[in-house]
C-alpha cells in the first residue's frame, strides 16, 4: 500500500553526483543510477494529480505518474513497455532533458517546496534496468508491409521516425554522413552528459527491431537525392541545424579561435577513437581558454576543456546568469568544475598577440527592452572594454537551420532563416511542399532540445503512415 505523505518523509533524490574532484578528469556521466529501492521510494512521492502538469510540460507527453506507479510496484517491463509508447529515446531524455523547466519543472511537489519528483532519473532508470533484465520492445505482432522510407539522418529525430515506422510495418532505413548513429547525441553532447556506450546500445536495439543503418553517407554527395526519391516510397529528412552563426566582430578567424562543433566532434572521435586520417586531436592540456557564449553548447565546451587538463577556463556571456539560455543545472554543474564566468561582457575584437596568445576585448553591458521573444537585449556601456588574455577563443553562438542546396530541384521550401517548412498540422503531418518528403528536428524548428526533435520525428511518422496508406 502506497503512502501518499512519502514526499515528506523522503525528500528527492536524483541519484548521486560524483564528486567534482573527480568527475572534472574523466569523460564519464556524472549521475549515478538509482537502485532498485531508492527508485521505487522516490517514484512513491509522486502525488498521482488528477491533472498530471508534468505530463502537458514533457514534450512528448510521456504517462509519466502510470510508470511512476509501475516503478512504486516493482513492475519493470510493464514501466517499460508503457514508457515506449511516448517516447523512442527514454534513457537518452532521462539524461539530457533539462527537465527543471519541462516535466520537473512542472511538479505539483515543488509548490510546497519539497522538490520535484525526479522524473528523468526514473525514466533513465526504467529503460536501463529493464535492457539490463532482457526487456525488448515486442515486435512479435508487427505485419510488415512492402513499403520503404528512407530516413535521412540518425539523430534523435530520424531515430524517432524510424522507431515508429517499423513498429508498423514500414522498412526505416536511415542514411547518415557520419560513421556512427546519434547526430548531436554523438557529436556535440559530450560523455560527462550521455556516455556513447547508451547510443550505442539503442543502436543495436533499433536494429534488432529491423531498422536498417547506411552509415558514412551523405544525401546530396555520395548519393543524390533522385535516388533515394527512385528508392523508397517516402523520405524523411532530420537533418538538423548546422549552420555556425558568428559574432560579426574583428578577429573572429585568428589562428587559436575554434568554432564549438567542430571542437566537440574532435573530442568526440578521439574518445571513439575514428577522427580522420590527417585530423590533430585537439587538446586544451596546460591552456588558458575562453568561451563565449551562454547556451547548452558553451556549457558542454567549458566542461570539456577543463577535462582536457585546461589551466584555466572561462566562459563569457552578454547576458546575466538569471538570462541564460542553458540548463540551470549545466551552469551549476560547470562552476562545480571550476568554470569561471564572466556575465554581462559582449566580445568587441581579438587580436593575435606576438607568441600566439590572443587578447579578447570585452566590453560590459547592461540589461535594455525586451526582444520579440520577451528576452531582454544586452546593451554595451560605453567605454567599459577590458582585455582578457588566452590561448583558445571557443565561440559558442548556436546554431541555424540550413536549406540543402538540393532542395530548390526537389521543390523543398525552406522559410528565410533557413528552416524547412513542413507543418504539424498539413493533413499529412510534417509533409514539406514535395508530397513525397517529410521532415522534422532542428532542421524544421531550428537549433532546439532532443526531446522535441523526438516528438516531431515521432509524428512525422505517424504523417508518413498515413501519406502510404492513403
Ligand atoms: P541532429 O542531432 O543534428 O542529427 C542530424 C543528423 O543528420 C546528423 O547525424 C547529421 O550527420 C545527419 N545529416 C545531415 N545532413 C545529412 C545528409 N545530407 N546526408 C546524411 N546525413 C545527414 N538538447 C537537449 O535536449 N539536451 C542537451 O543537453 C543538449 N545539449 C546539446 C549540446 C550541444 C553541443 C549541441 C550542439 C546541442 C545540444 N542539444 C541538447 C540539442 C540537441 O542535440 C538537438 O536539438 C537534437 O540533436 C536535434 O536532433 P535532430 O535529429 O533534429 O538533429
Ligand atoms: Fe521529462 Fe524529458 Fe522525460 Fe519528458 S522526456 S518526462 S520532459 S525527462
Amino acid at each position: 500500500m502506497s503512502d501518499v505523505f512519502q514526499f515528506m518523509k523522503l525528500s528527492r533524490n536524483p541519484g548521486d553526483k560524483i564528486d567534482a574532484s573527480v568527475r572534472k578528469i574523466e569523460f564519464k556521466e556524472i549521475y549515478q543510477p538509482l537502485h532498485e529501492v531508492d527508485a521505487a521510494e522516490q517514484a512513491g512521492r509522486c502525488l498521482s494529480c488528477g491533472n498530471p502538469y508534468c505530463e502537458w510540460e514533457c514534450p512528448v507527453h510521456n504517462y509519466i505518474p502510470n510508470w511512476l506507479k509501475l516503478v512504486e510496484e516493482g513492475r519493470l517491463f510493464e514501466a517499460a513497455e508503457l514508457s515506449h509508447q511516448t517516447n523512442s529515446l527514454p534513457e537518452i531524455c532521462g539524461r539530457v532533458c533539462p527537465q527543471d523547466r519541462l516535466c520537473e519543472g512542472a511538479c505539483t511537489l515543488n509548490q510546497g517546496g519539497f522538490g520535484a519528483v525526479s522524473i528523468g532519473s526514473i525514466e533513465k532508470y526504467i529503460t536501463d534496468e529493464a535492457f539490463k533484465a532482457g526487456w525488448r520492445p515486442d515486435m512479435s505482432k508487427v505485419v510488415w508491409t512492402d513499403k520503404t522510407v528512407g530516413v535521412i539522418g540518425a539523430g534523435p529525430a530520424g531515430l524517432a521516425c524510424a522507431d515508429v515506422l517499423v513498429r508498423n510495418g514500414v522498412k526505416a532505413i536511415v542514411y547518415d554522413r557520419y560513421e556512427e548513429i546519434g547526430g548531436l547525441l554523438t557529436f556535440g553532447i559530450p560523455e560527462f552528459k550521455l556516455e556513447k556506450s547508451v547510443v550505442k546500445r539503442r543502436r543495436e536495439i533499433l536494429e534488432g527491431m529491423g531498422v536498417e543503418f547506411v552509415l558514412n553517407t551523405e544525401i546530396g554527395k555520395d548519393v543524390s537525392i533522385e535516388t533515394l526519391l527512385a528508392k523508397h516510397d517516402a523520405i524523411f529528412m532530420g537533418m538538423g541545424a548546422y549552420k555556425f552563426m558568428k559574432g560579426g566582430f574583428p578577429g573572429e578567424d585568428c589562428p587559436g579561435v575554434l568554432e564549438a562543433l567542430p571542437y566537440l566532434i574532435n573530442n568526440a572521435r578521439q574518445s571513439m577513437g575514428t577522427l580522420p586520417e590527417g585530423e590533430a586531436a585537439i587538446s586544451m592540456k596546460g591552456k588558458h581558454v575562453l568561451v563565449l557564449g551562454g547556451g547548452d553548447t558553451a556549457m558542454d565546451c567549458v566542461r570539456t576543456a577543463i577535462r582536457q587538463g585546461a589551466k584555466r577556463v572561462i566562459c563569457a556571456y552578454r547576458r546575466d546568469e538569471a538570462n541564460m539560455p542553458g540548463s540551470k543545472r549545466e551552469v551549476c554543474n560547470a562552476k562545480e568544475e571550476g568554470i569561471e564566468f564572466q556575465w554581462n561582457r559582449q566580445p568587441i575584437a581579438i587580436e593575435p598577440l606576438i607568441g600566439g596568445t590572443l587578447a579578447v576585448k570585452l566590453a560590459k553591458t547592461c540589461l535594455g527592452v525586451p526582444d520579440v521573444n520577451g528576452r531582454r537585449n544586452a546593451e554595451v556601456v560605453p567605454s567599459s572594454e577590458e582585455i582578457i588574455e588566452c590561448d583558445h577563443v571557443i565561440i559558442a553562438f548556436g546554431f541555424q537551420a540550413e536549406a540543402a542546396s538540393w532542395f530548390h530541384t526537389d521543390n523543398i521550401k525552406a522559410s528565410s532563416n533557413g528552416r524547412t517548412l513542413a507543418s504539424s498540422r498539413s493533413s499529412f503531418p510534417y509533409q514539406t511542399s514535395n508530397p513525397k518528403i517529410f521532415a522534422g528536428g532542428d532542421m524544421v524548428r531550428g537549433a532546439d532540445l532532443v526531446v522535441r526533435a523526438v516528438y516531431e520525428g515521432r509524428q512525422a511518422a505517424e504523417g508518413l503512415l498515413a501519406y502510404l496508406e492513403h
